[in-house]
């Protein structure tokens, strides 16, 4: 008989353990991560939360500043929910045990960054993700009521579709246990996709590498609708250095008088906005993105070093030493730096529930579009979305009314031999990421994206026959993954005839004076179509 959970949790961020801790105690609940329970992007953000805590703060402001952001696509309903709820999320988290920094005056210390009209970021220095996850990493792991399965990757759903009865309803899951490399079926009678974005689809990405848009991939596999795929947001510097994977340098420091150099040591952003290095990210990103284009250039450069060393080192103190680690001493010198793949606005659709088109399905944090974010995410509205809606999951999947438990089949590995090549999928992925980085990447054209699309169909022919005649490996189905997540977002991309947001074509510089979501829906060719 398959394992059998009541809710089974795939991803183990923030979002996934929200989820967990909110059922703890009422439901047999089980968590897979693909890695270990820390490996995610919600361990790496640095920043930290928006809630309005400050006596001059307001949530009619959080909301406007979210909206302003959104250029036009927040739901208003979405943004309202999530920013009045941002108190008691904090306030969650804190009892929990999350070491946020202190102020003596007003209690908690809150930064203010780009976007936000009010300090209004919660923050535990600057390693804010790392606080959280490591406390509530604990207590996931000492509740009895939950099951941690690490090294377990979510493969696909099984559906009644799939099962061929009546219904569009999960009833489980194929997972590849990665250590013994078997494919297990796990049943579930609520299964709640937590598997983050997929900023590894690009060459550079702030991401950690279990971003490969599994869930995404996944939920649009068993038929649900994906929208705003195209809003991918690009943080303007990321270390560049040939061992460094993806590490961010913040904001802040350009906040604190960074300037942002070209290799011969001039100033270029003057030229391009007159708030210079404060204009707004994505602002900034597709001004590194032409200099780089138009020069030629591997990387530009963040120069902070005119600053005395000591507040350098308090205020940066996780930068500081990270860069040191590479050989840069940024007290000394200028620190090399590309625009990154950093958050994906869009993903599989979500109600104010985080219930999805599937009975039983719910889709939480970066996985999952719930209209917060429009076309452009405000900066700490994230982790404040898979507080709130992992709450709003788990509190739906408590109301719902117990579900009849079917036979699920065993993953079938009778056609299958070992891979002989693996060489395809080391390459596949490096050429994809490549392309779309240089076709689909900050500042867009149609000729672009249709060369991007149509090596996205070799691909996809090639990795469908590999995925037929041989036995998954993890780096296969991470493969298929950012290949479905890489076409989502070109489809998407080609679908909006307009520049908003993130999105900007050179084709259509102007915005439409609607705004409209790009919605996808998988038709029966298994072409993109909008609902
Ligand atoms: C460097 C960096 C800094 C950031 N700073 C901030 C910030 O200051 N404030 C803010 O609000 N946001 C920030 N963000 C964004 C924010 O961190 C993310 O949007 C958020 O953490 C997403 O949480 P999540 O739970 O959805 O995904 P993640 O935290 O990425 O977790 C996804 C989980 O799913 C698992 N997984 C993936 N695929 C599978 C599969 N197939 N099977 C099983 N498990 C799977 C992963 O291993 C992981 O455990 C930052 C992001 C980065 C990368």
């Amino acid at each position: 008989m398959p394992e059998h959970f009541e809710v089974l949790i795939v991803g183990s961020g923030l979002a996934g353990l929200t989820v967990a801790l909110h059922l703890a105690g009422k439901k047999k609940v089980g968590l897979i991560t693909k890695r270990e329970l820390l490996d995610g992007a919600s361990n790496w953000a640095q920043g930290g939360i928006a809630a309005v805590m400050a006596k001059e703060d307001s949530p009619d402001a959080h909301v406007a500043d979210t909206i302003n952001a959104g250029a036009g696509l927040c739901d208003p309903a979405v943004t309202r929910m999530v920013v009045e709820r941002g108190r008691d999320s904090i306030a969650w988290l804190i009892d929990h045990g999350v070491p946020f920094t202190r102020d003596a005056a007003t209690g908690y210390h809150l930064t203010q960054e780009g976007g936000h009209s009010h300090r209004r970021v919660v923050h535990a220095a600057d390693a804010t993700g790392h606080a959280v996850q490591t406390t509530l990493e604990q207590r996931v792991r000492e509740d009895p009521s939950i099951t941690v399965l690490e090294q377990h990757m979510a493969l696909d759903l099984i559906t009644s579709a799939k099962l061929g009865i009546p219904g569009k309803r999960v009833h489980g899951i194929y997972a590849l246990d990665r250590v013994s490399g078997r494919v297990k079926t796990i049943g579930a009678d609520s299964i709640v996709l937590a598997a983050g974005g997929a900023g590894k689809v690009y060459l550079y990405t702030t991401n950690p590498d279990t971003a490969t848009g599994d869930g995404v991939a996944i939920g649009w596999r068993a038929g649900c609708r994906v929208a705003n795929m195209e809003f991918v947001q690009f943080h303007p510097t990321c270390l560049y250095h040939p061992h460094a994977k993806s590490f961010l340098i913040s904001e802040a420091v350009r906040g604190e008088g960074g300037l942002l150099l070209l290799p011969d040591g001039k100033r270029f952003m003057p030229e391009h906005d007159p708030r210079a290095e404060l204009a707004p990210r994505d602002i900034v990103a597709r001004a590194i993105d032409f200099e780089m284009k138009k020069r030629g250039l591997d990387c530009v450069y963040l120069d902070i070093s005119h600053k005395p060393a000591d507040f350098l080192k308090s205020h940066f103190p996780n930068i500081y030493s990270r860069c040191l680690e590479f050989g840069i001493d940024i007290t000394k010198q200028p620190i090399p730096v590309v625009p990154a793949a950093h958050y994906s606005c869009g993903g599989v659709m979500a109600d104010l529930n985080a219930a999805t088109d599937l009975d039983g399905l719910y889709a939480v944090g970066e996985t999952a579009f719930t209209g917060l974010h429009g076309a452009n995410r405000l900066a700490s509205n994230s982790l404040l979305e898979c507080l709130v809606f992992g709450k709003a999951a788990a509190a739906h999947i408590l109301a719902r009314a117990k579900t009849k438990t079917v036979q699920l089949p065993q993953w079938d590995e009778s056609r299958v031999t070992d891979a002989d090549e693996e060489i395809v999928i080391s390459h596949n992925w490096d050429e994809l990421r490549r392309f779309m980085w240089d076709y689909v990447g900050i500042v867009r054209t149609t000729k672009r994206l249709e060369r991007a699309q149509h090596r996205i169909q070799l691909l996809k022919e090639e990795i469908n026959e590999y995925y037929a005649n041989f036995k998954v490996t993890s780096d296969l189905l991470e493969l298929r993954n950012l290949v479905t997540t890489a076409d989502l977002i070109v489809g998407s991309a080609l679908l909006r005839r307009e520049s908003r947001g993130l999105h900007f074509s050179r084709d259509y510089p102007k915005s439409k004076p609607k705004a409209n979501n790009t919605v996808l829906q998988r038709g029966r060719d298994s072409l993109l179509k909008i609902a």
